[in-house]
């Protein structure tokens, strides 16, 4: 196949053009314009008038801090324009004259939560996501941009969608429909063997690049949610990841690869990936050489343990078998200092809360507040976000959430905030309960 002779994809117009696609199948655009409706009324108090939008006192509640463990009781978390401007006791933050106030006496405040592994395929699973407590996340990939055009959404109206670094289009042999949704993609439709050469498989990561993704998603292996596929055969061998890793550094991108095999894991892992995704059977090795190169690993344990549930028998089988087994490879990993991060893997319409991630990372063996720090602090360096989230002090995003008890004694109070605050905004039905 040749793709060498087509223009290289740069064409402004071009990328307008798939980009306003891709926000007419996300709902991005019809979201907009309804915006004010996901926002609560704000909390008032006298003289209100004068706050600005993103100025926010949650006051009163226990502030937990992920990064060093420290609690304050009776605590205040000043936001100004989105941002926060103090955090800390009572007697140690000056409250701001005409400020709404979030009361949270009786309540646990955290920093929101990241989703380091989610498809955020419209408008309205970006603001599930919001409400369950994903104030920040990475894609996974979605089928037509629909990614970028959510992180479009969430800069002009954060308390619709999570701030969001995005993949853009799956970097995998057969494109299937992807490849109707960009003209500078339509040329590998003529080639028989799918994006497998080394000039296609450059040709989809610039292309990505080119409409704005942020990251790579690639894979090593076949998928572990369909039956009829085999999640140990493996799709790209070290040659083929090599040049993935390579076009997407040439753009200053990082790569998250879905892998399932002893083999496409360390294939993976020595290509360079920024992080192996699933990673159910990773060896030992390989844990060893993601240590040294500081790879991080998103095990997803929710999309593991949903196959339990299936009504497939494959599947249920698969997820009985598989989940043990990556249980023990996130314990031993993150006992070996690799940075663990909670991911979702949530898709189809239907977004799991990310505190069930958190959960699942405490019942494979991390300490509640371990369990914690892989939604907060460590997703938050593996997004490269942790100068703005993972904690609420000053500087910090203003994404706070509000839970009905200690997290530090049962993080499953994580799975329903009471209140999801993003970028100083009360997010409307954050509550479950
Ligand atoms: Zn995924």
């Amino acid at each position: 196949m040749c793709v060498e002779s087509v223009p290289p994809p740069s064409s402004r117009l071009t990328r307008r053009g798939v980009l306003a696609g891709a926000a007419a199948l996300a709902g991005t655009a019809a979201a907009l314009s309804v915006a004010p409706s996901a926002v609560a009324a704000q909390p008032r108090t006298p003289g209100s008038t004068a706050a600005h939008s993103g100025d926010l006192v949650v006051e009163g509640g226990t502030l937990l801090d992920p990064e060093t463990g420290h609690v304050t009781e009776d605590a205040v978390v000043v936001i100004r324009s989105g941002t926060v401007r103090a955090a800390g006791p009572r007697d140690r933050v000056e409250i701001p004259d005409g400020v709404p106030v979030l009361d949270a006496h009786g309540s646990w405040v955290l920093p929101g939560l990241v989703d380091a592994h989610i498809h955020l395929n419209t408008a309205a699973e970006a603001l599930d996501a919001v409400r369950q407590g994903a104030t920040s996340a990475r894609s996974g990939s979605t089928n037509f941009y629909q990614d970028i055009a959510v992180r479009e959404l969430a800069r002009q109206a954060p308390a619709l969608a999570p701030r969001l670094r995005t993949a853009g289009i799956f970097v995998t042999p057969d494109l299937g429909d992807t490849i109707l949704a960009d003209p500078d993609l339509t040329p590998l439709a003529r080639s028989k063997d799918g994006v497998r050469s080394a000039e296609a498989l450059r040709r989809v990561v610039e292309v990505n690049i080119a409409r704005g993704a942020d990251v790579i998603k690639t894979r090593v292996n076949e998928r572990a949610g369909l039956p009829e596929q085999d999640p140990l055969a493996q799709v790209y061998s070290y040659e083929q990841l090599s040049e993935v890793v390579a076009a997407a550094r040439r753009g200053g991108k990082g790569v998250l690869c879905h892998s399932y095999s002893e083999r496409g894991c360390d294939d993976a892992v020595r290509a360079g990936v920024r992080s192996l995704e699933h990673g159910v059977f990773v060896g030992e090795r390989t844990l060893h050489d993601m240590r040294r190169r500081g790879t991080a690993f998103t095990p997803t344990l929710s999309a593991i343990a949903g196959l339990v549930d299936s009504s497939n028998p494959v599947l249920a089988e698969r997820g009985r078998a598989y989940l043990p087994v990556l249980k023990e490879a996130v314990r031993t990993a993150h006992r070996m200092g690799i940075l663990v991060v909670a991911g979702t893997d949530s898709s189809g319409g239907k977004v799991k809360p990310i505190g069930r991630e958190v959960e699942l990372m405490h019942a494979a063996g991390l300490t509640t507040l371990d369990a914690i720090r892989t939604a907060t602090t460590r997703a938050a360096r593996l997004l490269g976000l942790e100068e703005t989230v993972g904690r609420l002090d000053r500087g910090f995003a203003g994404d706070v959430i509000v839970v009905d008890g200690d997290p530090l004694a049962d993080v499953s109070v994580l799975k329903r905030p009471q209140h999801v605050v993003r970028a100083g905004l009360v997010v409307q039905g954050a509550s479950a309960s």
